[in-house]
């Protein structure tokens, strides 16, 4: 048995980094909003009309062909890709010099009560042609056939500032799916494995914030340094005592974060760990670093989910990320404390943060299991090929799996007990 005994307090202790902190003053300054810095314009400007052509033969049947990650024209076969958001829009560098909120302009705030039909003209033919932004971002003109495509920001949040094209194809994803569910294959539902089709597995791009930020964090907490230890007999039990010092600790930590992402749907931002909203979250990372200019062309044949989160919600999740790195950057420093540090108080003064709306390619396949009512998913970092689901059990198997266990194991009791008789 152990115990732990509070040493009477030294007045004496000395103290690792000063006097505590007056807590309640630095949260406030640190809850001040911070100013708001330039905006960075990212509408590509060469897709202002609306109609995607191939520029070499003036075509608008254009897709994205996921084994190279280039835009192929379907008539000439000709391939190109948009230049990279990186160095297009600088946001590889000035991370240091970072100075308020800095917003691009798909990363806007989402004006309410905007309906997220959008209708075109087009350009071939004149005639009016409806794209339902929340799920796609193109439609055929059914008179002329043309491609019409959203490329410019609307006030909705449907268009991004970025796009990171699929990369993974069709079939490798269903290749992917189909090895990881038959990894669980013992206890699946049989209906689950039955009715599988490759169909039914589709490339959606998700919608992210993907941000650069300066902060500095800071911690306050107690840390015990052990002085003593011994054991007393009390009874039939020996207890254990330590002595420890106890000192005042505070760390500060200046960081720099490179494309921390973030969900922009609010419906997978719930981290409750019981349902299937953060599967997501799992097959990330993304190598954001190679998204490029918007062009809805990579949309083509895809999904798409609109973002309905701002700048403004996403803030804390962001400084509650921060305050999280600067955690595990501190903890190095602790080491002089052997009983550990115990945390009471943080914060974080974010100096500066840049925020990009990005498209994230996502495999999915999903299955509603209907006697429990759930909706299962396996999904596909469709750039890594990073594959995590939940796959529906099957109750009887799994009974069935615990009854053989047990017969199992007293057939071999039945031996050992004929082996001593
Ligand atoms: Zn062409
Ligand atoms: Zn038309």
């Amino acid at each position: 048995m152990t115990q732990d005994a509070q040493p009477p307090r030294d007045p004496d202790a000395p103290v690792f980094d000063g006097p505590p902190l007056s807590l309640e003053e630095e949260l406030a300054a640190a809850r001040a909003e911070p100013e708001p810095g330039p905006d960075i314009d990212t509408v590509n400007a060469e897709l202002a009309d609306g109609i995607n052509r191939c520029p070499k033969c003036g075509s608008t049947d254009v897709q994205l062909r996921a084994s190279t990650g280039m835009l192929v024209c379907l008539f000439c076969r000709h391939q190109w890709q948009e230049d990279r958001v990186e160095e297009e829009f600088g946001l590889g560098v000035g991370i240091e010099e970072l100075d308020g909120t800095v917003i691009a302009g798909g990363a806007g705030t989402i004006a309410a009560d905007v309906a997220d039909q959008v209708t075109l003209t087009c350009g071939g033919c004149g005639a009016e042609v409806v794209v339902d932004t929340a799920h796609a971002m193109n439609a055929r003109c059914h008179w002329c056939r043309h491609t019409l495509n959203i490329n410019q920001q609307t006030p909705n949040g449907a268009v991004p500032d970025a796009v990171l094209p699929f990369r993974l194809t069709h079939a490798e994803a269903v290749e992917r799916i189909r090895e990881f569910a038959s990894k669980r294959r013992l206890f699946a539902h049989p209906r689950f494995k039955k009715e599988f089709v490759p169909e039914n597995v589709l490339g959606v791009y998700l919608p992210y914030l993907v941000i650069d930020a300066r902060a500095e964090t800071t911690y306050v907490g107690k840390g015990e340094v052990q002085t003593r230890r011994w054991t007393e007999k009390s009874g039939d039990n020996t207890v254990t005592y330590y002595a420890a010092d106890v000192y005042q600790v505070q760390r500060s930590v200046g960081l720099t974060v490179d494309d921390l992402t973030i969900e922009g749907a609010a419906d997978r931002r719930d981290f409750d760990g019981s349902t299937t909203n953060n599967i997501i979250n799992t097959i990330l990372p993304f190598d954001t670093k190679n998204a490029v200019k918007w062009n809805s062309s990579y949309l083509v044949g895809f999904t798409s989910e609109k973002r309905d989160l701002d700048v403004d919600d996403l803030h804390p999740v962001m400084e509650e990320q921060l305050l999280s790195i600067g955690r595990s950057q501190v903890e190095g420093s602790l080491g002089q404390f052997d009983r550990g540090v115990r945390w009471e108080a943080e914060q974080v003064d974010v100096g500066g943060s840049r925020w990009v709306s990005m498209y994230l390619p996502v495999w999915l396949y999903s299955y509603y299991q209907e006697n429990t009512q759930t909706l299962h998913y396996i999904a596909v970092n469709a750039r890594t090929g990073e594959t995590m689901g939940s796959v529906p059990v099957s109750q009887w198997r799994l009974i069935t799996a615990a009854l053989t266990v047990g017969t199992f194991l007293e057939g071999i009791a039945g031996a050992i007990l004929v082996a001593t008789a």
